[in-house]
């Protein structure tokens, strides 16, 4: 299964199934877990607007 999307809240990045993170796209979104963010703050294009 791949195309799951980042399990933080506020991520809209897709994960892949082997991510190094787990179910988040990145270290931050593992970090941030239980934070409620409006926008996302990891580094990748989707949440960089
Ligand atoms: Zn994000
Ligand atoms: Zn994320
Ligand atoms: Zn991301």
């Amino acid at each position: 299964m791949n195309g799951a999307k980042c399990a933080h809240e506020g991520c809209d990045c897709q994960v892949q199934a082997n991510g190094q993170y787990g179910k988040y796209c990145s270290e931050h979104c593992k970090d941030a877990k239980g934070m409620t963010e409006l926008r996302c703050g990891c580094p990748h294009p989707a949440c960089r607007v």
